[in-house]
């Protein structure tokens, strides 16, 4: 089945072409536009590139498109994208200006320019839906809840296939098969020992999420991807009283609050250096204490929330690390890591040090618990789930 992955932005447009069957997939072209202000236009283009590029002989050959979906109103998980997406998209543009309104346009192209193929929406959203009520309720009045406002959690691509791959290599094939078919089936009783993981996707955006039986229990992000740990430049959790506090006594608007809340905040709100923390990293060695300050804020962070979620599931078999930082961080990784041997988290140093983007247990061999890094293929995540729901 061949199924393109369409990566919409704001002014961009970027797409996978994958040939995916029931043993796996791979890549057969991708391109992508920049400075981009009528979809119709390139995506017609990437079609026709496509065929005279000898790829497909026809667009009908494409039988399905996947949208990485960020979070719509009322609507969640894995479906097919209609005028129900579009409408859930549309009535949550205001919380994700830069991603809803892109995808309810690239859908409505796509089924003109593609008329036969099915669309389907994947929401980040939806690795979360079933999550308990008193995890993804904030306590605020019933008419900002009637709104919509609580927890969605996002990442949850990223996450559910820690969720599969995590209880594969450590050999949960039971768990492993339940989180594979977790948008098809919901969640479904594990018969042996429960499988507890923890879920770091740390990159320019993070999040930690806890994952009980290949099913979340919930996550660091809240209503809006603002929220959970600092992120590259946003800020992560943050008192409600700081932001009318901040406004009234520096004399800023609630839109000049929420941009710097969104764009200078964060690692690059912290170390004052950069958003990057290969940056900051460098900076805190050579005695920056502002990078310093930067860098053990987001792991102090992370540790917060692995503390959450081992509570909450009684302890812990695998912590996973994955995206940017997660794969390569390495100094992120041990300090993360640091004083948790009482859990039974041994991380191995040596593994530790040597594991860069590729995937590795890096726990010692007696460690209770594993301590996995996992690469983050997002685009492969969707292609498959959306091969999943249509086979
Ligand atoms: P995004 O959330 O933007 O998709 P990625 O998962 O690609 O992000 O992660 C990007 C982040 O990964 C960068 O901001 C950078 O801080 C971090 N990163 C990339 N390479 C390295 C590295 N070699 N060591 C540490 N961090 C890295």
């Amino acid at each position: 089945m061949l199924i393109l992955v369409a990566n919409l932005g704001s002014t961009s447009f970027k797409y996978r072409l994958f040939r995916m069957d029931g043993s796996g997939g791979e890549v057969v072209a991708k391109g992508g536009y920049e400075r981009v202000s009528d979809y119709a236009g390139v995506i017609d283009d990437a079609l026709a590139t496509l065929q005279r590029d000898g790829v497909i002989a026809s667009p009908d050959e494409i039988e399905a498109v996947g949208f990485k979906t960020v979070l719509g109103k009322d609507l969640s998980g894995c479906v097919i994208a209609d005028q129900a997406t579009i409408d859930a998209l549309e009535g949550f543009a205001a919380v994700a200006p830069a991603h809803n309104p892109p995808y309810a346009n690239g859908i409505r192209q796509f089924a003109k320019s593609l008329p036969k193929a099915k669309l389907v929406a994947l929401f980040e959203t939806a690795f979360y839906q079933w999550t308990r009520e008193a995890s993804y309720n904030y306590a605020i009045p019933k008419a900002w809840r009637d709104i919509g406002i609580r927890r969605y959690g996002f990442h949850g691509a990223s996450h559910k296939f820690i969720a599969e791959r995590s209880a594969e290599l450590c050999g949960r094939e039971d768990v492993a098969e339940i989180a594979r078919r977790l948008y098809l089936d919901g969640p479904r009783p594990v018969s042996g020992k429960p499988f507890r993981v923890v879920s770091c996707h740390l990159g320019g955006s993070s999040s930690v999420t806890g994952i009980l039986n290949g099913v979340s229990i919930g996550t660091s992000m809240g209503f809006s991807p603002q929220s959970g740990l600092p992120q590259n430049n946003r800020v992560g959790d943050l008192d409600s009283g700081a932001i009318p506090y901040a406004m009234r006594t520096l004399g800023i608007s609630l839109d000049e609050a929420e941009r710097q809340l969104t764009k200078e905040s964060g690692l690059l709100g912290l170390s004052g250096v950069s958003n990057d923390i290969r940056d900051i990293n460098e900076a805190a060695a050579s005695g920056n204490p502002d990078a310093r300050l930067a860098v053990d804020a987001l792991v102090h962070s992370i540790r917060h929330w692995i503390g959450a979620f081992m509570l909450e599931m009684g302890g812990i078999d695998a912590l996973v690390f994955t995206a940017g930082i997660g794969e390569n961080g390495a100094d992120t990784r041990a300090a993360v890591c640091a004083g948790l041997e009482g859990f039974g988290l041994h991380l191995d140093p040596a593994k530790n040090a040597a594991c860069r983007a590729t995937e590795a247990d890096i726990a010692t061999d007696p460690s209770a618990a594993r301590v996995l890094v996992i690469p983050a293929n997002e685009e492969l995540v969707l292609a498959r789930e959306v091969f999943r729901k249509l086979s």
